[in-house]
Order: structure tokens, then C-alpha cells, then sequence
């Protein structure tokens, strides 16, 4: 009944065309032309049907924090009360990379006595500086950690080993910082992850998020061509389109 490459496009095609019973009445150009006509009339709800799951891993929280804004996904994230993170990773800003470049040079540096000794520069005081404050944070983290547990394992409301974790990662998360890196399942229909391409590929977003956005229209364009297609890409991982907000 449907010309569809993919599963996910064909399911939007079958409810499209039965909105009209036009499976008999195609335009020439198959299911390209159809979406394309789609788009361009807004009909939007017809791209609900198709679903995409995606894992997030080591984004940073404060990306997480933006992405959860997005209303219309579902999200699974590791628990920071369940799961300890005393050896959590970090993202390093983006501004700071190649800040961090360089001071991954001035390390090799320093460990080889071939080499001549670093200069101490403004890139490499702007990460060891960033770098010592997020060292601090997941230093008080542990000590945090193994102080609340003194404090309260001999509560006797607390004898279930779960409620006592959760009460001593609760407190000790307080300090963590907004760079600590997470995981994050996502799911959402076609229409939703098109909302999340126009707002976040475009030069206003933070580069993390707008770096991910990216990524997640290339894996979206690669399963179903006819409903990502009309975005091109631009620079700076932006993302344009006649057919925003469909
Ligand atoms: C560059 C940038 C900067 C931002 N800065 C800030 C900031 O400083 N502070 C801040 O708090 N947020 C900020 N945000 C987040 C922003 O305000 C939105 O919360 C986020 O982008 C999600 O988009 P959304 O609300 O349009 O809709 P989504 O939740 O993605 O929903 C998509 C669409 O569904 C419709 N919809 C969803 N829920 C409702 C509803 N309850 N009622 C009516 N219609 C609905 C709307 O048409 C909406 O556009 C920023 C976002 C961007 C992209």
C-alpha cells in the first residue's frame, strides 16, 4: 500500500493517506513528494505515528537539564540517588577544549624529560583552574558521602540498605557540578524530534546540546530520509529548513 523506504515513514504514509483514502490517488513522486507535501501543509500529527528511541551517554548534566524541557519525549536517567558518583566522568565545556588541549600538551611535557619544561599560559591557568574547582566538587562528594553514612547507619529508621544509600547520595549530590557526565534514554514521534532539530541545531543553542542535535538528525536521516530530509546542514552543526514547527 506504501512506497516507504522504512518502517517508521511507512506507518506515517498509511495514516496520512488514510485521512483521505488517497492510496489509490498518488502524486507523482512517490513518498518524497508525499512528505514534502505533508511539511509544507503543516499536517504534523501525521508524523506522531513514527517512533525513535535514542541513548544518550556522557552528556553532561546540565544538557540533560536543557533536553528535559522538551515536553512531548520520555526519558529514562541514571539516578544519582540510586547510583554512586564518586568516579563519575565530566564533559568539559566546549569553550574550554582547547583550553584542555593544550594542557594535555603541557602534561606530556612535563612527564617526558626529553622535552623542554611548559610555559604556564592563560589556556593552560583556565584549565588547571576549572579542572582544581571540579576536583574540589567530587572530592567533597566522597568525603560526603562516607560522612553521612557515619551519621546515619546506626538510624534505626533506616535498616533497609536501599533507603540508607539513597538518604546519604541525596545529600552528598548537592555538591556535584552541573558538568558531572550522564546517561539518558529517550523516546519520542518523528513530529517531537523535529521540534527538538529546529530548536536546538540553530546557533542560539548551547554548543553541547546543538553538537547533539546534530548527531541525532544524522541517525534520524539515515533511518527515514523522508521525514528528515528537508534539513540542511549548515554550519556550527545548525540546522535549516522551510518547514519549522510543522
Ligand atoms: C536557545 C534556547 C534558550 C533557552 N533559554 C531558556 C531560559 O533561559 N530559561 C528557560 O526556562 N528555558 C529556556 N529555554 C527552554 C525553552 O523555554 C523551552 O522550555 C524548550 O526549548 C522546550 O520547548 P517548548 O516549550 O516550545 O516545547 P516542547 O515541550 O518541546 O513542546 C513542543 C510544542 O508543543 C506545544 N506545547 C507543549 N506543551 C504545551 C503546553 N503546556 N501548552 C501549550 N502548548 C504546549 C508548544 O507548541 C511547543 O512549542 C531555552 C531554549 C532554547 C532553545
Amino acid at each position: 500500500m506504501c512506497e516507504a523506504p522504512d518502517e517508521a515513514t511507512a506507518i506515517c504514509e498509511l495514516a496520512g493517506r488514510l485521512c483521505y483514502n488517497s492510496f489509490n490517488k498518488r502524486r507523482p513522486g512517490g513518498t518524497r513528494e508525499y512528505f514534502h507535501h505533508i511539511l509544507a501543509s503543516g499536517h504534523g500529527s501525521v508524523l506522531e505515528h513514527a517512533s525513535y528511541t535514542f541513548l544518550f551517554a556522557d552528556v553532561s548534566r546540565s544538557l540533560t537539564h536543557e533536553l528535559v524541557r522538551h515536553r512531548h519525549f520520555s526519558y529514562s536517567q541514571r539516578s544519582q540517588r540510586y547510583v554512586d558518583e564518586s568516579d563519575a566522568p565530566v564533559v568539559v565545556p566546549f569553550d574550554l577544549r582547547d583550553d584542555y588541549t593544550a594542557w594535555q600538551n603541557a602534561e606530556g611535557m612535563r612527564n617526558d624529560p626529553d622535552l623542554a619544561r611548559p610555559v604556564w599560559n592563560d589556556a593552560l591557568f583556565r584549565f588547571h583552574h576549572w579542572a582544581m574547582q571540579v576536583e574540589e566538587s567530587l572530592g567533597t562528594y566522597r568525603l560526603l558521602v562516607k560522612e553521612m553514612e557515619a551519621k546515619l547507619k546506626d538510624n534505626p529508621d533506616l535498616t533497609d540498605q536501599t533507603q540508607l544509600r539513597k538518604r546519604i547520595r541525596q545529600t552528598s549530590r548537592s555538591i556535584l557540578p552541573a558538568c558531572v557526565a550522564t546517561q539518558i534514554c529517550v523516546t519520542g514521534n518523528a513530529r517531537a524530534w523535529r521540534g527538538f532539530l529546529d530548536q536546538r541545531a540553530t546557533i542560539h543553542a548551547e554548543p553541547e546540546i546543538r553538537q547533539l542535535a546534530g548527531l541525532v538528525h544524522e541517525k534520524l536521516l539515515a533511518v527515514s530520509p523522508e521525514l528528515f530530509g528537508d534539513y540542511l546542514v549548515s554550519g556550527n552543526d545548525c540546522l535549516l529548513t522551510n518547514y519549522r514547527k510543522v
